[in-house]
């Protein structure tokens, strides 16, 4: 899974640099404005780094052709989910949920907030990989509107509840046999992202991926029936 870096200024208003507490969610949402891109994303919440704009940004953007941006490091907390008032299920994961989940923006092609296929099998497989990295649950996966009430993001699933029930069980199906990568190259696996070198994956060994952290894969080491893992650039990997 490739992941464009494509991180924010810190800047008070849409990176401002507090560590997330143990994550409990991740968060769908839709632009809110057809056929966005990621590149439009990161503008529109970079543009807020001088006050003009008010507070916004997401983790992700999961673009129309597929492609998946990264904006903050995960570590790092996002203002994608702040209100006035929150959801009782909103308030269960914390007082102030912005501090404990990772948001995920999704592009779409009309006010409907229809998705390509592009942009549904990308998002499944990028919060199925968040779940495993943070040991949460298909049921983790949750929306805007579901944390605060009164927003209808993503529109697409406030307007049709049984697409969130197909996105969540394509996300199980992923995570039982949709989370294969195939190394491109010869490449370096490590104990952690960027750590220290464990082994090297040949070009076209298959393995599995259960977690992504900022860009690096985490995978299972094909051939071993211990439960063994390392990371690897997702750059590498398709
Ligand atoms: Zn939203």
């Amino acid at each position: 899974m490739k992941i464009i870096e494509k991180y924010l200024t810190p800047n008070e208003y849409s990176r401002p640099g507090t560590k997330l507490k143990p994550i409990k969610a991740i968060v769908l949402h839709w632009l809110a404005s057809p056929h966005g891109t990621g590149n439009g994303v990161y503008n529109w919440f970079e543009s807020r780094k001088d006050g003009n704009n008010g507070y916004g940004s997401a983790h992700f953007c999961v673009e129309m052709d597929g492609d998946i941006y990264q904006y903050l490091p995960q570590d790092e907390m996002a203002y994608h989910v702040g209100s006035e008032t929150y959801t009782a299920y909103g308030l269960s994961l914390s007082s102030y949920p912005n501090n404990c989940t990772i948001g995920i923006e999704m592009s779409h092609l009309d006010w409907e907030g229809q998705m390509t296929e592009e942009t549904w099998t990308k998002s499944v497989a990028l919060a199925g990989a968040l779940i495993q990295e943070y040991g949460l649950d298909v049921e983790d996966i949750t929306t805007h509107n579901a944390v605060v009430g009164w927003k209808d993001c993503p529109r697409w699933f406030f307007n049709h509840p049984s697409e969130l029930l197909r996105f969540k069980k394509d996300v199980k199906r992923y995570l039982m046999y949709g989370n294969i990568v195939i190394a491109t190259g010869d490449v370096n696996v490590r104990e952690t992202p960027g750590g220290e070198w464990m082994k090297v994956l040949r070009e076209g060994e298959k393995t599995q991926q259960v977690g992504i952290l900022d860009g690096w894969n985490k995978i299972k080491f094909p051939g071993t029936s211990e439960d063994e893992y390392g990371y690897v650039s997702g750059d590498y990997l398709a």
